[in-house]
């Protein structure tokens, strides 16, 4: 196993405060199954207070000491340390009313989602695993700890992190587990739009969004207005673009729907967009008014959403042709000395960029300028 050197630094300044150390979560989870980490959690049975006074002269931030995590940084690293803890009951279906710390690793573990998320490893002890979430990492599976009817009752996010795994590791959940994810998706409904689509967006873009997708239709359904019923492509064959892969799975028109689930403007016109040009199969004039009217990026996601390979988009702007106003060889001032009436100057100027875009006059300012006379 290995861990940055920020860590092990993180651990031996706990052990030697008097406490125990262990990195645990999605970090141990990502190293064995040889995945990059981006977030690294500690879990001690230090109170917060002995966490904050163990790191004395490094930046340290109380991030949610209500829940004990306080976060340090270690060679430019932030990594979050938390106090071992029994979380309460739930009742509103995502957090815990209260939680006690604990001095039990144990307790620790067990208030986790699922097996592979319940791994923890020391440098010096190796690993602690009461829960069997090596193995099952090994295998590929998702597994509640515990009951699952209970786990999801709990907090139905889980119902969404146990889908967002499954696509991005590609691992197949445990048939209780999965039972259990549908007869509590009714708790669904309390989960907040932003976590909705914080999960949904994940498991959409991840490697295994469309054996997912498959899999879990039926979720997806419960919190995704305006599902379809299938992608209009295979997922996987489209690129990993958050409104690429929603246009795919929402039927036609359907963007509002993730404008209730609070998503970013951007997204929502995107996918809008991607919606309405869904019967594009232009050629390269189309293409070059595509490209004036929505610019390279929509382009992109466009050609990228239709598989339409990127070839001739490429060549057009390797050729620097022209498709906008400011390419044209002639410009408004241009027009406006043949003595034409400034309201005229837009139309004339549209007029020859469309002569240009469809080959019938060179981009050639004495050329322009002899077709703009003609038009007057
Ligand atoms: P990733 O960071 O790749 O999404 P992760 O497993 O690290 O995966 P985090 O949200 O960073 O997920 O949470 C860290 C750990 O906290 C998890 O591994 C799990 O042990 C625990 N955890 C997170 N969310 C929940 C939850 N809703 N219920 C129970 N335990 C949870
Ligand atoms: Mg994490």
């Amino acid at each position: 196993m290995r861990f940055p050197k920020a860590i092990e630094k993180a651990e031996q300044i706990l052990t030697r405060f008097g406490g125990e150390a262990y990195i645990v979560g999605g970090c141990v989870r990502d190293a064995l199954l040889d995945r990059p980490c981006h977030d690294y959690d500690l879990t001690t049975n230090l109170p917060p207070e002995h966490v904050i006074e163990a790191f004395t002269g490094y930046t340290v931030i109380p991030t949610g000491l209500r829940h004990g995590t306080v976060t340090v940084h270690i060679d430019g690293l932030p990594i979050d340390i938390t106090t071992y803890r029994i979380d309460g009951t739930y009742t509103d279906g995502r957090h815990p009313v209260h939680v006690r710390f604990s001095t039990s690793l144990e307790d620790d573990l067990r208030r986790r989602d699922f097996t592979m998320n319940a791994v923890c490893y020391s440098t010096v002890r190796g690993f602690v695993d009461p829960f069997g979430g090596v193995d099952d990492i090994r295998a590929g599976i998702i597994r509640c700890i515990g009951d699952p009817l209970e786990r999801f009752s709990e907090d139905a996010l889980r119902i969404l992190r146990a889908i967002r795994f499954a696509a991005q590791l590609g691992f197949s959940v445990e048939p209780a587990t999965e039972r259990a994810m549908y007869e509590t998706a009714d708790g669904l409904a309390r989960i907040s739009a932003e976590r909705i689509l914080s999960e949904l967006s994940g498991a959409l873009t991840a490697p295994y969004a469309d054996a997912a997708f498959t899999a879990f239709h039926k979720l997806f359904k419960t919190v995704l207005l305006g599902c379809a019923a299938q992608p209009v492509r295979p997922l996987d064959s489209l690129p990993a673009d958050k409104a690429v892969r929603f246009a795919a799975v929402l039927k036609n028109g359907a963007s509002d729907s993730l404008a209730q689930l609070k998503s970013d403007r951007r997204t929502v016109e995107d996918v809008h967009f991607l919606h309405a040009y869904s019967c594009f199969s232009g050629g390269r004039i189309e293409l070059k008014k595509l490209l004036a009217a929505q610019g390279e990026r929509r382009t992109r996601l466009l050609l990228g959403y239709l598989g339409t390979n990127t070839s001739v988009l490429d060549d057009v702007l390797a050729n620097k042709e022209c498709f906008s106003l400011r390419m044209l060889a002639v410009n408004g001032r241009d027009i406006a000395a043949l003595g034409v009436a400034p309201q005229r100057i837009g139309s004339i100027l549209h007029a020859l960029l469309d002569d240009v875009m469809e080959g019938r006059a060179a981009n050639e300012k004495n050329v322009l300028l002899q077709r703009a006379a003609e038009k007057t």
